[in-house]
């Protein structure tokens, strides 16, 4: 039989696939001797039983009866009893966590008998009534469906009845008030009655916290976090205790570092005579968890304590919620916590330093988007009296927009390709789709570990929370901080690093990390300290590496750059881009040309400038491989457009004038060149075939240009590479014109020239057949854009306007395939070629120098499939070294 319920005291972290992340670690902070409220966790495999099928498995009611059973005989009380009732809290808790996104139900176990006895053992009515009231209302719209707001206002009548500002002021009468009217809401709106059986509400919140895995806020934030929608979420059932009990109780959330900046220390909020969700959600704010030292000095000792056991046992950050019942701590939930990235980098570096972890365990720690995030801009400008809000620097970063106060006008405003800043007196789930529409997000309410703070850092978005001298009025649509009325549209700036907010769009500047990769390390290996813990993992990086980083370059210029960024050569230099501007006129001769001598003389034209190109970058990338493409696009792209040419020639006409010799022959040369699916047409290795002397003339170029670095006292290592090949006849016919040219310019210059010559795999026939072409080429490198494109059929210009949203949204795929490599699909092609290239030519040298040679979550796919290396623009080449160096891990 399977089991579908484990208690607290059987289960640990390594099962948090079962139980979910907080399940898992509920039950390893029993094991570890920690006080953690007794209780049990519903696995993941049931909620799964649940959605594909509508039903619990059947053995769950008997299995939860049976914990239930035994959780009441330890506690010595019963759920509902009349006289000191056990209640219990209900909570999601999926492998990910995914917070504030499911349902959570609190004081399960109340009812009209045991609210009675509830009241007397705490000797408090009001606390005991209060708690009734939450849980009627917290039910009736979580598990039985009834909009929150009519409660709100059932609240709002009531409370304005007796003349009091907010529910804090109501006594116990009008809270049983309260309750009943609660009661008669759920009644009328549903037909049913709010269940008195504590079994009953707890099986229907069991229920209710399944189905809301399905819920739209989840199902937006999996999709944006790339969460996998069958993995469906564990239910923790537990003791409640509480932390509104009076002066000696309080609810806090820890952090065992600062999860902003990394720093070492303890970090987070407490909230004296409060429950957890009060602190959560930033309704109060909360003291820092220092002050606790003082409001209770032995708590806070032995918390202090325990952060200390968990920090050392998860040999990570961990993330704590706690609750102190009168006097007593009891541990809530740990979690290994979620972090910015600079504190990411400073958490694995010191940890590596301390010895907590090792240099290695350190590297995995840290990844390729977190170091993108550190590369960004930042403001120029820090302090200053332009200042008009400060608050807590809860996500780092630089971000400028236009404020808005409410999701609705986020996402419609950020559609419309504005971008903006959400501003809220606090977050909630509800906020989620604006929060990601946003660039930042700022809130008057809340520290650190409030709900924007968390979410926020999760997406890694600029945050300022807890802006306490700004007041937000949501429903005027304008704040007013620093005695101004700043109203929606009006840009700000928001400062996440320093936590301020100015008004105006002030300029941004060079990031630290991103100078200290543009500016090479200094010979004897000083760094400023603000980037010492990523240079330290980027050599660890580096160090760990199998995979080589070469970068997608045309220019000396981003040659230079990108081996100062650490690229160890080009994996990609397009020569089509040397064939604009000024030289359009020299290609349109090439294409225009009647007879040979006109093409050689367009060509000849050609060849000096090409050469001086190659000098260039062979000169920036002395010493290392250069891979230079040959010509790949249609030759029409570097004519004039069709329709303005016919436009011109048909005016020229009607106005009388005599026709524009050279304006009709390119008329007809680019009629003759149009073609219905360019991509699919006259490109590549094809033009080198019907294009007299187009490739032998690029050749020469590059063969010359050795010649001259060589003879300069270089170390040039030009290698010339074949696009769009299908069939190894192509390349075998290319192979030959190009060993004729470099052998004719060996013998005129003097200079053995010698280069390797390879093809890009960028089709699917090419891969399928890479053991015959593999006879032919000393390289390959995987096109993997072109390869998306004709493996799964999608036109690479077009598809990702006209219907990625609808298929990410329906979830064909996670990510966009030209994105992030479809290992299924594109990458089980790579994976035969280099199986069969390698196998018919052992030490073909692969790589790949598709724009997902840089994606983060692709590195480790090309590290798995065993290629030389990776190349990508330059500005990405620090994150595929990380990426690679992760990957070997
Ligand atoms: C590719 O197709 O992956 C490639 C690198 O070539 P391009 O993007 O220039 O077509
Ligand atoms: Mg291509």
């Amino acid at each position: 039989m399977t089991d579908y319920v484990y208690d607290f005291a059987h289960g640990g972290r390594a099962m948090a696939d079962l139980l979910g992340n907080k399940g898992a670690n509920l039950a390893e902070m029993t094991r570890l001797g920690l006080p953690v409220p007794s209780g049990f966790t519903i696995t993941t495999e049931a909620c799964r039983v649940f959605l594909s099928t509508g039903r619990p498995p059947p053995e769950l009611e008997r299995q939860v009866a049976d914990h239930l059973s035994a959780l009441e005989r330890a506690a010595g009380k019963r759920l509902g009893q009349a006289d000191d009732p056990l209640l219990l809290s209900v909570r999601s808790g999926a492998r990910v966590s995914m917070p504030g996104m499911m349902e959570t139900v609190l004081d399960i176990g109340l009812n009209d008998y045991s609210v009675l006895g509830l009241a007397k053992t705490s000797e408090r009515e009001r606390f005991a009534w209060d708690s009734y009231r939450r849980l009627v209302q917290m039910f009736g719209s979580t598990v039985m469906g009834v909009d929150g707001s009519l409660f709100e206002e059932t609240l709002t009548r009531i409370e304005d009845q007796h003349h009091v500002p907010d529910d804090s002021r109501l006594d116990v009468c009008d809270l049983i008030r309260t309750v009943e009217s609660f009661k008669d809401l759920i009644g009328e709106r549903t037909g049913r009655d709010f269940p008195q059986a504590p079994a009953e509400q707890l099986r229907q919140a069991v229920l209710a916290v399944f189905a809301s895995w399905n819920g739209e806020r989840a199902r937006l934030y999996r999709r944006r976090e790339r969460i996998p929608d069958d993995l469906g979420t564990a239910v923790t059932v537990q003791t409640m205790v509480f932390g509104n009990l009076g002066r000696d109780s309080g609810s806090g959330v820890a952090f065992t570092r600062d999860p902003a900046t990394g720093r070492r220390g303890i970090y987070g909020d407490y909230l004296p005579s409060a429950q957890g969700e009060d602190v959560v959600s930033g309704v109060r704010n909360a003291v820092p968890l220092q002050e606790l030292g003082a409001l209770d000095p032995a708590s806070f000792g032995q918390l202090q304590e325990y952060m200390d056991r968990l920090e050392s046992h998860y040999r990570d950050l961990c993330d704590i919620e706690f609750t102190i019942e009168r006097g007593r701590l009891w541990m809530l939930q740990t979690r290994v916590g979620k972090r910015t990235a600079q504190a990411a980098f400073t958490i694995a570096s010191d940890m590596a330093d301390e010895g907590l972890i090792t240099n290695r365990q350190a590297l995995t720690r840290v990844n390729g988007e977190q170091l993108t995030h550190l590369m960004f801009p930042r403001f120029a400008v820090t302090g200053g009296a332009d200042v008009i809000a400060r608050g807590v620097p809860a996500s780092p970063g630089a971000a400028v927009g236009a404020v808005v106060f409410d999701s609705a006008e986020a996402v419609r405003r950020a559609d419309a390709g504005e971008k903006v800043v959400l501003v809220r007196n606090e977050t909630t789930a509800e906020d989620l789709s604006g929060m990601i529409a946003a660039q930042a997000v700022l809130t008057s309410h809340g520290g650190k570990t409030s709900h924007a703070a968390v979410v926020a850092r999760g997406m890694g978005k600029v945050c300022v929370c807890g802006a306490e001298d700004m007041i937000v009025d949501a429903r005027a649509r304008c704040l007013v901080a620093d005695g101004l009325t700043v109203g929606e549209g009006s840009v700000v700036s928001v400062d996440g690093t320093e936590g301020v907010v100015r008004l105006g769009a002030v300029p941004l500047v060079e990031s630290d990390v991103m100078h200290y990769f543009d500016s090479g390390v200094p010979a004897d290996g000083t760094v400023r300290d603000s980037v010492r813990h990523v240079h330290r993992l980027m050599l660890e990086a580096d160090a760990a590496r199998h995979l080589e980083v070469r970068a997608n370059a045309d220019t000396p210029q981003d040659a230079a750059r990108a081996r100062r960024f650490g690229a160890e050569g080009i994996g990609l230099c397009r020569t089509e881009h040397m064939f604009l501007g000024d030289r359009r006129r020299f290609v349109e001769a090439m294409i225009l040309a009647e007879g040979d001598a006109e093409r050689s003389a367009a060509l000849a034209a050609l060849l000096p400038l090409q050469r001086a190109d190659f000098t260039g970058i062979l000169e920036a990338m002395d010493g290392l491989p250069v891979t230079i493409r040959l010509l790949d696009p249609p030759l029409h792209e570097f004519l004039p457009d069709r329709t303005d040419l016919a436009v011109r020639v048909a005016r020229r006409e009607a106005s009388g004038a005599p026709p524009d010799a050279r304006d009709t022959a390119l008329l007809a040369a680019v009629t003759r060149m149009h073609e219905e699916n360019p991509m699919l047409g006259l490109r590549g290795v094809r033009l080198g075939l019907v294009v007299p002397g187009l490739f032998a003339m690029q050749v020469r170029a590059i063969a010359e240009a050795v010649a001259e670095r060589e003879r300069a006292g270089g170390t040039p290592r030009a290698e010339i590479m074949v696009p769009l090949v299908d069939a190894v006849e192509e390349l075998r016919l290319v192979r030959d014109e190009v060993e004729r040219v470099v052998e004719a310019v060996s013998t005129e210059t003097g200079v053995e020239v010698s280069c390797p010559i390879g093809t890009m795999i960028e089709l699917p026939r090419a891969a399928l057949t890479a053991g015959s072409i593999a006879q032919e080429a000393d390289f390959f490198s995987f096109g993997t854009n072109d390869l998306t494109q004709t493996t799964w059929g999608f036109s690479r210009d077009d598809v990702e306007a006209a219907f990625f949203s609808a298929y990410l949204e329906q979830g064909v795929f996670q990510a966009s395939p030209f994105e992030t490599i479809d290992r299924e699909g594109v990458g089980r092609l790579v994976r035969i070629a280099v199986a069969e290239g390698r196998a018919a030519h052992p030490g073909l040298e692969l790589g790949v120098c598709g724009e997902h040679g840089g994606d983060p979550a692709s590195v480790g796919f090309f590290h798995e499939a065993g290629l030389d290396y990776v190349s990508c623009s330059p500005f990405r080449v620090p994150v595929a070294r990380l990426e690679a160096g992760r990957a070997a891990v």
